[in-house]
């Protein structure tokens, strides 16, 4: 049976994260959104997490976590609860903390002891230096269809050559590393995919443009180019334990996907809240006011809703259940209620939720997104179509990043 309560400890975390993400990370993200430009490495704010030890991935999630005293793990729906609260606050500017971030699940999935050293414990160890990972499988012809992938690695001795371009790649360029997923032999498709450890400084590894968005203007976007650069076999995850690349990042969107989709229910919430001070403020309970505010609690309804089934695939996560179906009825509904909520509260606030000095304007530009990474809406449904159904029947798994 599912526990929906918050205990003592989840409060204290929220307290916690509530406190960060109002003193800290609401300025910097809106500082970050006027000027248009992500948040600099150099930004006292991320000074201050570091020396807290605050770091994004670093919490142990996952199936592997354990509990103590044999009890289920909390580490999913800690992140769960975090997520959703620092996003409340600024998710720009959350994605932009320094840490190993995406690129954390296929190193603790499949990294060695040695590797998870060196690149999960080494880098982020000085208090006084903020550091940051980054996960790239994106490219411009592999999106949603991540066995298209053609950025290539080729053995050479005890060497791997990579050739290829990654775009769209949170904090691709302020990371020390970059888990690069290739393939090994593009005919294999999925099969052939590898991902691997490429650190900063590598000969033949360059960034591209940063991207200008529509919103998360906070948080860096980047393109990277990979020409003939050399990397060591020791960088490459997943070997022996008879793993792919490609089932190695389906893994993690269990894990990932009810933390994005918590993120979204975060950034309606901090709509639907300004909406709803405003109404308050406001309203004097006109029929036309009425209507609105019945649309208010609509959206409310879908965010609370959207909360639990974030709560429930990680709670299955904590007792080491499967959650694939769970996680994927997380991320499809999540953004759409998210959506929502930011459209009513525009509605709600009239001509104050369109001026671009309010909130809820930059909550509809920042909550897009949540539809589209860590599998679209339409690719959420794809999986739940062959989860449920066993669709596609009559061919082949289509090549989208389904689990
Ligand atoms: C702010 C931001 C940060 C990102 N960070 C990262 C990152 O750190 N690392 C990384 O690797 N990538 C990252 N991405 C990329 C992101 O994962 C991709 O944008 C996402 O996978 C979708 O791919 P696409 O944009 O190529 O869209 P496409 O896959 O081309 O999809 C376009 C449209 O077609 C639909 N569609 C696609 N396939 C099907 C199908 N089979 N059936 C029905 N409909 C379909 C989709 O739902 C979508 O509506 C980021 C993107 C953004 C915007």
């Amino acid at each position: 049976m599912i526990d929906t309560t918050l205990d003592d400890g989840f409060h204290n975390v929220l307290g916690i994260v509530r406190h960060l993400g109002q003193s800290l990370l609401r300025p910097a993200g809106l500082e970050a959104d006027r000027s248009g430009d992500p948040i600099p490495v150099d930004h006292p704010v991320f000074a201050t997490f570091n020396q807290m030890g605050f770091t994004l991935g670093g919490m142990g999630m996952g199936k592997n976590a354990s509990g103590a005293n044999g009890e289920p793990s909390r580490a999913n729906r800690t992140a769960i609860l975090a997520a959703e609260e620092l996003a409340y606050w600024d998710q720009g500017a959350t994605m932009s903390l320094p840490g190993p971030g995406l690129g954390a699940p296929p190193i603790r999935l499949l990294g060695t002891d040695d590797q998870k050293q060196r690149f999960l414990i080494d880098p982020f160890k000085d208090p006084t230096k903020p550091a940051w990972g980054a996960y790239a499988t994106t490219e411009a012809a592999a999106g949603s269809d991540v066995a298209r992938i053609r950025t290539t690695a080729t053995q050479d001795g005890d060497d791997y050559i990579i050739n290829g371009n990654k775009m769209f790649i949170t904090n691709g360029a302020r990371a020390s590393w970059v888990v690069v997923f290739a393939t090994v032999d593009p005919t294999l498709g999925r099969a052939g995919q590898r991902p691997f450890v490429i650190e900063k400084g590598t000969p033949g590894f360059t960034v591209g443009r940063i991207e200008k968005k529509m919103g998360l203007t906070a948080s860096e976007t980047a393109t990277l180019f990979f020409e003939d650069c050399r990397v060591p076999a020791a960088n490459m995850l997943g070997t022996g334990k008879g793993k792919s690349g490609f089932k190695a990042a389906m893994a993690t969107f269990d894990i990932t996907r009810p933390m994005v989709a918590a993120m979204g229910v975060g950034i309606g919430r901090c709509a639907w809240d300004r909406a709803a001070e405003i109404a308050g403020a406001a309203f004097s309970g006109t029929p036309h006011e009425l209507k609105l505010l019945d649309r208010l609690a609509d959206a409310r309804r879908r965010l609370d809703a959207a909360r639990l089934l974030c709560w429930h695939a990680a709670w299955k996560m904590d007792c080491r259940m499967d959650n694939t179906i769970d996680a994927s009825m997380s991320k499809v509904y999540a953004p759409a209620a998210a959506l929502y909520a930011t459209q009513v509260a525009m509605d709600v606030a009239g001509l104050a939720g369109v001026r671009n000095d309010g909130l809820i304007e930059k909550c509809f530009r920042d909550v897009k997104v949540f539809d589209i990474f860590e599998g679209t809406g339409e690719v959420q449904r794809i999986v739940l179509a062959r989860r449920l159904f066993g669709y596609p029947r009559d061919r082949p798994p289509a090549a989208v990043a389904t689990a």
